[in-house]
């Protein structure tokens, strides 16, 4: 595991702004070594490692975007209509036997290729038969309805970069260009766990004072998202060596340790001094809400290298904001992929808030449009970190930046979408 030197942070601060843990994220963490060449079709989801060169045009020829008539672009200056004669008929998949002369032109149809001669096609629907003849009407510019070789993609160009996380229009691009198999990274190795000694697995027997685990299932799913090869490996309970043992042992051979919960100030929270024991810690505290616990440390691997660790809140919702805020950006990097910004979209607030200076803050909502037809952000009752129904039932986050103190209904304010958030 080669990712983290033990060096690799430089901020000692309690509470670290999102945007610079983002930043360390960026500027420290490589990505994993190794790679493989995959099929096409196994290649959906995994990250390129190399530029991808065009070695073909797409399209390979000239050829027309519609149903209708190939004709000479200097046939087009008349006004009025003009008959043109039908000297040939085309279809996708096969070439004319004529060339278009002056005063003629050739049926055609979407994806045929362009007759010689022909450089401009009227479509069907702006035309009128006459016999063996077509009439067409005047105001046609040279060049109108037909797709000219390497428009899309030019031989020789960028097709695809190294670093893009192939989703499936990118595969198909790929096979446009004939392409059966490209280079991707290795797949990013993932060990979570859960802790607590109130977590017990879904299927077996509730004991008082006991709670199922929905968080290795909440984080087992966005992990898979990213396509990394994820180790499940259970629920650790809130006891120093068990979990010193179980961390050291995961670092040996994964990229990242994940861990949910234990990682707040309470007397029987262990993470964090369990890191500290076999590795370092580099910051345990965000300056976000939900989601202020959360780790981040290296855990020195069999190698020599180090493993990254994050642990992220016990409290479910703030797992999810903490995750798609510290361990998305880790993953993408340890993943090879270039960096995808989370963009919000502006929605009106329909709801009041008000909120702490410098920190920042997300606020679960659901979108309904307005009788103005402005989408607003309706925000959910229940706000606590714990309310799992608070994602369950909403459609995304409203983020409020650290300078924000108050939001009064009728502001402008920037929503990122479970769909996007997820992706
Ligand atoms: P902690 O961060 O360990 O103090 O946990 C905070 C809250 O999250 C507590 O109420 C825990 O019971 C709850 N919690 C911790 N881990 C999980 C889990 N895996 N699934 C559901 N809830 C959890
Ligand atoms: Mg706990």
């Amino acid at each position: 595991m080669a990712q983290l030197s033990d060096d690799c942070f430089a901020f000692n601060g309690p509470l670290l702004p999102i945007g610079e843990a983002e930043n360390l994220i960026a500027q420290r963490i490589a990505p994993v070594d190794g790679r493989e060449t995959v099929g096409l079709r196994a290649a959906l989801g995994r990250v390129l490692v190399g530029d991808i060169i065009a070695p073909v045009n797409v399209p390979p020829f000239d050829n027309s975007a519609v149903d209708g008539y190939a004709v000479r672009g200097d046939d087009l200056a008349f006004d009025g209509e003009k008959r043109l004669c039908i000297v040939d008929r085309v279809t996708a998949g096969h070439a004319a036997q004529h060339n278009v002369g002056a005063g003629e032109a050739i049926r055609i149809f979407t994806g045929a290729p362009m007759p010689a001669g022909a450089d401009t096609v009227f479509m069907q629907e702006d035309c009128r038969l006459d016999g063996d003849c077509v009439v067409v009407p005047a105001g046609l510019r040279r060049g109108a309805n037909r797709r000219l070789a390497g428009e899309d993609m030019r031989a020789g160009t960028i097709a695809l970069p190294a670093g893009r996380r192939l989703a499936a229009q990118h595969i198909a691009l790929a096979a446009a260009l004939g392409l059966t198999k490209l280079d991707v990274r290795r797949r990013v190795r993932v060990a979570l766990f859960s802790t607590g000694d109130e977590i017990v697995e879904p299927g077996s027997a509730l004991p008082r004072a006991a709670l199922y685990d929905s968080n290795r299932y909440l984080l087992a799913g966005l992990i898979g998202r990213f396509d990394a090869a994820l180790t499940d490996l259970g629920i650790l309970s809130d006891d120093p060596k068990v979990l010193t043992r179980a961390l050291a042992a995961a670092a040996a051979d994964h990229d990242l340790v994940l861990t949910s919960g234990g990682v707040s100030a309470g007397e029987a929270d262990h993470v964090r001094s369990a890191v500290e024991s076999i590795g370092r810690l580099v910051f345990w505290r965000l300056a976000v809400k939900p989601g202020r616990p959360v780790a981040m440390g290296v855990i020195p691997g069999a190698d020599g290298h180090g493993a990254a660790f994050i642990g992220l809140p016990g409290n479910p919702v703030a797992a999810f904001v903490t995750f798609v805020r510290v361990v998305r950006p880790l993953l993408l990097r340890l993943s090879g992929a270039l960096p995808e910004p989370l963009i919000a979209m502006p929605a009106r607030a329909a709801f009041s808030y008000k909120k702490r200076q410098g920190r920042r803050e997300y606020v679960r909502a659901v979108l309904r449009r307005a009788a103005d037809g402005i989408v607003e952000a309706h925000k959910f009752e229940q706000d606590g970190a714990g309310v799992l129904t608070s994602l369950t039932e909403t459609d995304g986050l409203v983020e409020l930046d650290e300078d924000v103190t108050h939001i009064e209904p009728g502001a402008t304010v920037g929503f990122l979408s479970y769909a996007s958030l997820i992706g």
